[in-house]
């Protein structure tokens, strides 16, 4: 599922995001702490609340490790051919 989120650039590239689409069925939408996916340069942010809304920033060094040791999320970086920039 879809959900639309107010216009948030990558922290990595610059890309205006204003989509984020859930990799399960039953997952929430989007929320602080939640990954987000760049289809611009396939860079991980993070997901934090901004003063309008949603905004993207870039993981933190301990947020890296998680993701790093986060099979699932390890899959979906693997068969989407995402970057996780250290
Ligand atoms: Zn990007």
């Amino acid at each position: 599922m879809t959900t639309y989120i107010q216009l948030a650039p990558c922290p990595f590239c610059g890309q205006p995001n204003d989509a984020q689409t859930a990799t399960e069925a039953d997952s929430n939408p989007p929320h602080a702490g939640a990954l987000a996916m760049c289809w611009g340069c396939r860079c991980i942010g993070v997901f934090e609340d901004g003063p309008d809304g949603l905004e993207i920033r870039k993981p933190t060094p301990a947020e890296l490790e998680e993701i790093a040791q986060n099979e699932h999320v390890q899959r979906i970086v693997q068969a989407m051919g995402m970057n996780v920039v250290l």
